[in-house]
């Protein structure tokens, strides 16, 4: 059986996260709670992994930048709830929203942007088109009135309760046998009023009737102290950027930077997306890797397209390349309000096993902020964040290219990535993940446990332990069931101790990609893995 695609990959690849211990339903005893999600012992190693290497590449092995100079790029780490006005300066008091429909039937609320999406995927929408005639135009129907009124009476009262030919049979007289696109056929069975003439889409859930959108703003709130009240009022931060943003003077005061210069942290954000969905792609609580780069206005355009390729490159170094990885520039109408009269903005897309029709979904956003938020915060804190450049003996605001990315979301295009079926091995899947990235970097086994096999296992473990970090010692169940393990948590290497090592003191080295072996020798497998996964 080949690797399957789209959802039948997620949900195979949601049962091995589970199983093996990547990814578990947050709370799940409880029944779970929507959108939060907790990393299971591979799970946490895997999403530090990709961590590490994304702060290695920022703050110590930076790629040269656009002149071969050294590009300087700081860390910090801010805390999640800061002063409220840091989201009033930043615009997400205003502005941080998703229009929202509620369902009047069932109270499911959703983004509008999401109806039509979500209405694609819907049981009861499969179902009452599968009673539908094919209209001579593709993707046209013809509802049926008799059909249509079965339907309704039998299935459609459990499927879609909400749904008006439904709550009221007596409706389906007035429906004309027309064929109809499906947004209008939707549209047709879900009015109860005068005839439609335009697209009103129901429920995903139940068929009813949704609300007009309104706006709904995605930051948590809480209280700090005893008092609750407007004066008392924070947030969870959405994003990590502002950090940067009010810390810029601090940073400037206290360390020796110059612009050009980045300023970088990982942390968790927390937005109440109306409809988290996709496993951990959009989720309430999830981490992010962001870099606000500060540069002269006359440079941005360079520094922008240095990070737009350096960004890109990174996911590519990581396995992600090939068909599954695009750089996408965004379209006019969809840059924000900064990035309109200069620059641009771009996002590194990843084809997601869920991305539909458009076949790619945001991985990492990179965008020319200009001096929009050092601007505001100067304007709303009332403190001067200038920076006084002595080269070229000018003060000015800098401004901002940002390259942003989920490191959550990353992992989801990791585990993606690395999914394997080969019906060939002693387990029929396998995670075929970067070398840097792979939770356990190598398997230990003795063959038996007798002749002093365990012994020179052990030892080989501590040694690999010591030099290479997170490896594994299995002495338990055939060897075809130890690869199996490992070849599901994507360990690159497997190591061997057999009868061949009591006469001539090698192992067996097995490539989890290949499955092919080497003899090393005992005292130097420890080097040959270092080597390959370091
Ligand atoms: P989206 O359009 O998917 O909602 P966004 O454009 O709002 O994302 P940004 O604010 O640019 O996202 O955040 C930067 C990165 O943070 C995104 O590219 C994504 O990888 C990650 N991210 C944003 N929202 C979520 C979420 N709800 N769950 C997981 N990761 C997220």
């Amino acid at each position: 059986m080949a690797t399957p695609t789209g959802s039948a990959l997620m949900e195979r690849l949601v049962s091995l996260c589970k199983r093996r211990g990547f990814i578990f339903q947050s709370s799940e005893i409880y029944g779970g709670i929507n959108g939060f999600w907790d990393y299971g012992p591979l799970g946490v190693e895997l999403k530090n992994n990709l961590r590490d290497v994304w702060w290695d590449s920022m703050i110590h092995h930076p790629p040269a930048g656009p002149d071969g100079r050294p590009v300087e790029i700081v860390g910090l780490d801010c805390s999640i709830i800061s002063h409220p006005r840091v989201w009033e300066a930043s615009g997400h008091l205003a502005g941080f929203a998703d229009p929202m429909q509620t369902c009047r039937h069932c109270k499911r609320l959703f983004r509008a942007d999401h109806v039509a999406e979500l209405l694609g995927e819907s049981d009861w929408v499969a179902a009452v088109l599968a009673v539908c005639e094919p209209g001579a135009v593709a993707g046209t129907h013809v509802p049926r009135r008799t059909e249509l009124k079965r339907w309704a009476e039998t299935r459609g009262k459990k499927l879609a309760p909400g749904l008006a030919i439904v709550r009221e049979p007596g409706l389906i007289a007035r429906i004309n046998e027309d064929a109809h696109d499906v947004p209008m056929l939707l549209t047709i069975l879900s009015s109860s009023g005068p005839p439609v003439t335009e697209v009103r889409l129901p429920c995903p859930n139940c068929g009813g009737d949704l609300t007009e959108p309104r706006q709904f703003n995605l930051m948590f709130e809480t209280w700090v102290g005893a008092v609750r009240d407007e004066e008392s009022k924070a947030y969870l931060r959405p994003e990590t950027a502002q950090g940067m943003f009010y810390n810029f003077k601090n940073v400037i005061d206290s360390t020796r930077v110059k612009v050009p210069f980045g300023i970088c942290q990982i942390g968790r954000s927390f937005r109440n997306e109306v409809t988290p969905r996709n496993y951990i792609f959009r989720s309430r609580e999830f981490e992010q890797m962001e870099l606000e780069f500060f540069v002269h206005p006359s440079e941005a355009d360079t520094w922008y397209r240095y990070w737009r390729q350096t960004r890109f490159d990174w996911w590519c170094n990581l396995g992600l390349a090939g068909k599954n990885l695009r750089l996408r520039d965004h379209e006019e109408d969809e840059l924000a309000h900064y990035a309109k009269d200069s620059g641009g903005c771009c996002d590194v897309e990843y084809a997601f096993p869920f991305s539909g029709e458009k076949g790619f979904t945001e991985l990492e956003g990179i965008a020319y902020r200009s001096d929009f938020d050092l601007r505001q915060h100067q304007r709303v804190s009332g403190v001067k964040l200038e920076y006084f450049d002595a080269e070229r003996n000018e003060r000015y605001l800098p401004h901002v290219i940002e390259p942003a990315a989920g490191l959550t979301r990353g992992v989801l295009a990791v585990l993606c990535e690395a999914y394997t079926m080969d019906e060939s091995r002693p387990s029929p899947e396998l995670m075929r993940f970067h070398p840097h990235l792979s939770p356990i970097k190598a398997g230990v086994f003795p063959l038996v446990n007798k002749e002093g096999m365990p012994e020179i296992g052990e030892r080989i473990y501590q040694e690999l332990r010591r030099r290479v970090g997170s490896c594994q010692y299995d002495a338990k169940q055939s060897i075809g069931k130890r690869y199996a393990r490992m070849d599901e948590a994507g360990t690159p290497f497997c190591i061997t101790v057999d009868g061949q090592t009591l006469t001539d003191q090698t192992v067996t080295v097995r490539d989890r990609d290949t499955g092919a072996q080497v003899r090393v020798a005992a005292d130097q497998v420890t080097g040959y893995i270092a080597e390959r996964v370091g």
